[in-house]
């Protein structure tokens, strides 16, 4: 499990500096959080704070001595106060990347603490890349919580560069038992497609949120995540159910690219290709590769492929056409949520959702 700690993530810097007013030195109280650090320090120039409360040539009396003292004092105590507040009185978020786990930390954190998600509705996780503002939002983030194992491929530098700056973060995929793909071996991030493995999603963000948030009510985080994992096994329930209605051989996965491994391993399933090759949707297949998979998917008697609804699903159709297969191609949101009233605005309706269409496209 890749877990970062923030460092002193709860304490700005404070440092005095010393600036020249009217001839005399005066300290003046400056109150750094961190990130704002280097830009802040570039732009002090000449009168850098590192020089301390001296003086360039050590000629000050004993009055002005005195006073310079009594304003450093000030100045510190001003510091301090500072410091506090800015612990306390401004509200640190939780920022999350996809809206999938966006969703579920919401559901977990309620009104305990600031959510806020990345990723836009319909988005392509392994696409999708951050505005400036965004990127600096990042940086002054209680928790980071991001899937990882290579899916928000347009972000990571963003992470990397947070947690660089002393940001908490957690890759939740590393933490739920990742599966490997079989043609390459490299992780699979699509894990959420398992509601067995989002309730231990759940369980370590719940932990993450609780130690990484200042004065968040654990009680009522706790209570959020206990409601929301009922949620989950009536779900696990439903899903078992439903799928049930399938004969084991009907049982078979053709997908845009590799989004259904862990819902194939949980519920029985055999992935039995999918159009675009390797686990992300920036790859594209070449010839000889729809060809093999239109004679994987006639062998196999596959009658429905599904595409996601966030994508295009031309290159399905592509398969579905010129291969001269009698294939359907039925879309799934597989890797984003909708806008709200869209069909797929929550996880646990995007999972229903999907169940039903898998059920319905396999069967029809
Ligand atoms: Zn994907």
């Amino acid at each position: 499990m890749k877990v970062s700690r923030a460092t002193g993530s709860h304490s700005p810097r404070v440092r005095t500096r010393v600036e020249p007013l009217g001839g005399k030195q005066v300290a003046v109280g400056s109150t750094r959080v961190r990130g704002s650090d280097r830009r802040g320090s570039a732009s002090t120039g000449a009168h850098d704070e590192d020089r301390g409360p001296g003086t360039p040539n050590g000629l000050l009396g004993p009055r002005l001595v005195a006073i310079s003292i009594r304003v450093w004092l000030v100045a510190a105590l001003l510091a301090a106060i500072a410091s506090c507040s800015t612990g306390e009185g401004r509200e640190r978020e939780i920022i999350v990347t996809t809206n999938i786990l966006g969703d579920i930390t919401r559901s977990i954190v309620g009104d305990a603490a600031r959510v806020s998600v990345l990723m836009a509705p319909n988005a392509d996780p392994h696409q999708f890349a951050l505005s400036a503002r965004q990127a600096a939002q990042l940086e002054a983030a209680a928790l980071i919580v991001h899937n990882g194992l290579g899916l928000e491929t347009g972000v990571r530098s963003n992470v990397e560069s947070a947690e660089q700056q002393g940001v908490a973060t957690l890759a939740v995929g590393s933490a739920v038992d990742p599966i490997r793909y079989r043609d390459n071996d490299s992780p699979d991030p699509h894990f959420w497609t398992d509601p067995v493995r989002v309730r231990r999603a759940v369980e370590v963000i719940r932990d993450r949120v609780i130690e990484q948030v200042s004065g968040i009510d654990a009680t009522a985080v706790r209570g959020n995540a206990d409601r929301y994992l009922t949620e989950l096994d009536t779900l696990t329930g439903w899903m078992r159910e439903r799928f049930a209605a399938l004969a084991p051989e009907q049982r078979k996965l053709v997908t845009n690219h590799h989004v259904f491994g862990y819902l194939a391993e949980r519920f029985g399933f055999e992935v039995i290709g999918a159009v675009i090759p390797g686990g992300t949707t920036l790859a594209s297949p070449s010839a000889s590769d729809l060809a093999g998979l239109a004679d994987t998917v006639r062998a196999a008697g596959v009658r429905a492929i599904f595409a996601d609804s966030s994508r295009s699903d031309r290159l399905a159709q592509v398969l579905a056409e010129h291969a001269g297969l009698r294939v359907r191609v039925i879309p799934l949101y597989s890797e984003s949520l909708t806008e709200p009233g869209g069909g797929a605005p929550t996880y646990l309706a995007m999972m229903r959702a999907n169940t039903d269409a898998i059920v319905t496209g396999l069967t029809a």
